[in-house]
């Protein structure tokens, strides 16, 4: 389960009380934070119900486990390696990032958190990954119970069917 932070628990507003501000200051550089502890305990949920492994994929990268985790409650993470992207690459910075994902996830099935919007297009043109469903966030609301639901419907269900879904949405 592939967890982006901006856009997904940091939404770009305060969409309810819920959400507290904080600051964090990764390599010297700060940004403000609005998030909500509830999402921790929606997401330590789903890794006891499905069993799959919860992974940062943003480009907090290690960041997220000093600045993000602690403040909602989540455990120390493993997160998919992303470079920075080459000023050359020619790619969106969703697209980078599909990219990389697409590399460390390999044939494995993988849910992804994500609000970037063009990581749906690059994703389907990554060869040979596994199956995978992109729940997509929108960042003015950020990662909500139904998401999560979807998640776990999609992850138990896995290997059931056999008819490969794909999705997005
Ligand atoms: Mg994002």
């Amino acid at each position: 389960m592939l967890l982006d932070v901006d856009g997904v628990l940091n939404p770009l507003r305060r969409v309810h009380r819920g959400y507290r501000r904080h600051r964090a200051t990764p390599q010297g550089v700060t940004f403000k934070l609005w998030l909500d502890i509830a999402h921790g305990r929606l997401l330590r949920r789903l890794i006891t119900e499905t069993g799959a492994e919860l992974v940062w994929a943003s480009y907090w990268c290690e960041n997220a486990n000093e600045w993000i985790g602690p403040r909602i409650g989540l455990p120390h993470l493993p997160h998919v390696p992303i470079p920075d992207r080459p000023p050359d690459s020619g790619l969106s910075l969703g697209a980078w990032k599909a990219r990389q994902v697409s590399v460390w996830a390999g044939h494995r099935p993988f849910v992804w958190f994500e609000d970037e919007p063009d990581v749906i297009d690059c994703l389907m043109s990554e060869q040979g990954i596994g199956e995978h469903l992109l729940v997509a966030v929108d960042p003015l609301v950020g990662l909500t119970e139904e998401h999560v639901d979807r998640a776990r419907d999609w992850l138990t269900g896995l290997g059931g069917t056999g008819d490969g879904a794909t999705g997005a949405g």
